[in-house]
């Protein structure tokens, strides 16, 4: 039994902007949207705290949130999202767990955290 399927419901990409970019994955997305690296952060992507976040439109999703078809930078997306939800605190902690259980409905609700911990390690290789 897969302890995580995404249901595309797209709850993880909504609210105030908290994905951010680490190094070259904005030449990555930019390279993919066809756009210069310099557009690409002025369109999509703002400055706080030293990192580089995406934007969050005006609907309060993420900017690349398509309602009905989800993310459109999808084959390159941030680390951030393709993690998700093998987050090192949802493996390492088990109340932590619980908690990710409500916010994303795609983890199962029948996979004990044991099982959850062993396929993360899967998703890593
Ligand atoms: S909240 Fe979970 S199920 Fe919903 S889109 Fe995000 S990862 Fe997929
Ligand atoms: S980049 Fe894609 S998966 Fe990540 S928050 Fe934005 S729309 Fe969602």
């Amino acid at each position: 039994m897969k302890t995580f399927e995404c249901k595309m419901c797209g709850d993880c990409c909504f609210g105030e902007g908290g994905i951010y970019l680490e190094d070259q994955e904005s030449e990555r997305i930019a390279l993919f949207l066809q756009t210069s690296h310099d557009d690409f952060l002025a369109c999509f992507c703002e400055e706080r705290n030293n990192r580089t976040y995406l934007k969050t439109g005006r609907d309060n999703f993420c900017i690349f949130y398509e309602m009905g078809t989800g993310c459109a930078i999808h084959p390159v997306k941030p680390g951030r999202c393709s993690l998700w939800p093998f987050y090192r605190a949802n493996v390492e902690d088990e109340e932590t767990w619980e908690m990710a259980k409500w916010a994303c409905r795609g983890i199962s609700r029948e996979c004990s955290f044991e099982e959850f911990v062993r396929q993360s390690r899967l998703a890593e290789k």
